[in-house]
């Protein structure tokens, strides 16, 4: 029996996401039995792809297909779901396997659990631990159809390496026309040099900065760093930030090492969004921000003055 995972790329490339989900799937093939296969869509090379032997993966099944959108994904899947006779599908929390995930569910008449955070606690019956109500709460969900489908919540388990050698195969079958009914027209891809969704530290801010023109100090923190920048929604909505640094409910899902908020109020809908982090710094003139409730260390003050001294103090401190 196998359990198959997709192995997400950009542009040929895998993230530490992708690494992520099929180390996961190494987990529950241990945890049930059998081994892992990737699926792989798209220009690959031949070194990428046997890489993912280095978490896990003892056979990597890869079909062409650089632009399938996500119906075409379900599609590539089921095919390879059947010819593997997997009872396992594990997709990662990103945008292209979220979309896909669902639809594959509808394709198998499979059972789904999303922002999946753990390995199964048992097997028989399959129970897995996920994120709720927007982070704030776990559940403990039963799947009890013949094939499974898991969507692991992104920076949960971690990368874990578990060398094997990995076989490279062809996989006939390709997504149809049908699938097609859905078009991407553009993608505009992120200009940050730190991709948000997979950073260790994350620096930022709000409405509380008053103006785009205070950003710079912002970015200096963030460069002193070594992090990335985010934001909060209505900062992007009127237009001080790119709407791809809009963390929260509606935006990127973040869970670094160090969030760093910055005249960021702590509203539900934002804290959803980095409510995995694992520490929380909040620098709010407010003593009563609701954001303090969730920080590990807080500043007391107005960011204007607090940001500046910060960065001098970490540069002093990296030497
Ligand atoms: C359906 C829905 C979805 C939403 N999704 C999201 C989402 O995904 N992400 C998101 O962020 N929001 C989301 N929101 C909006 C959310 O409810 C809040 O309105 C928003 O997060 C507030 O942004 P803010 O903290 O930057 O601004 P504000 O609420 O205006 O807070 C600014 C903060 O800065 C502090 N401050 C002011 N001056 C200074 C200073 N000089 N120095 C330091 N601190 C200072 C203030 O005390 C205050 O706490 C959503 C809302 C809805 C209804």
């Amino acid at each position: 029996m196998s359990v198959l995972v997709f192995a997400e790329n950009w542009d040929g490339n895998f993230k530490k996401s992708t690494f992520e989900s099929v180390a996961y799937a190494a987990g529950l093939a241990q945890a049930a039995g059998g081994s892992v296969t990737a699926v792989v869509i798209g220009n690959v090379s031949a070194d990428n792809l046997s890489s993912l032997g280095t978490y896990g993966a003892t056979k990597v099944v890869h079909y062409d297909g650089a632009d399938v959108n996500h119906q075409g994904v379900a599609s590539i899947v089921a095919q390879a779901v059947q010819a593997a006779g997997a009872k396992y599908v594990v997709f990662n929390g990103t945008w292209k396997s979220k979309g896909a995930a669902p639809r594959l569910a509808i394709k198998l008449n499979a059972a789904i659990a999303t922002e999946v955070v753990e390995l199964p606690s048992s097997t028989a019956p399959f129970t897995v631990k996920k994120k709720t109500f927007s982070g704030k709460a776990f559940a403990h969900v039963e799947l009890s159809s013949d094939v499974k489908i898991i969507v692991l919540s992104t920076n949960s388990y971690g990368v874990k390496e578990n060398a094997v050698t990995a076989a490279v195969e062809k996989g006939s079958g390709s997504a149809t026309e049908k699938d097609n009914s859905l078009q991407h027209v553009e993608y505009q891809k992120t200009s940050g040099k730190i991709n948000l969704t997979e950073a260790e530290l994350v620096v930022s801010a709000g409405r509380g900065m008053k103006g785009p023109e205070n950003w710079g100090m912002v970015e200096q923190l963030a460069e002193a760093l070594g992090a990335a920048t985010a934001c909060s929604k209505p900062v992007a909505d009127i237009g001080w930030r790119p709407h791809h640094e809009h963390v929260g409910q509606t935006g990127i899902a973040v869970a670094p090492n160090l969030y760093i908020a910055i005249g960021i109020s702590g509203a539900i809908q934002h804290l959803a969004g980095i409510s995995s982090s694992k520490k929380i710094v909040v620098i709010n003139t407010d003593p009563e921000a609701p954001f303090f409730k969730a920080a590990d260390y807080g500043i007391v003050g107005d960011a204007l003055q607090v940001v500046p001294k910060l960065t001098e103090a970490i540069k002093k401190l990296k030497g």
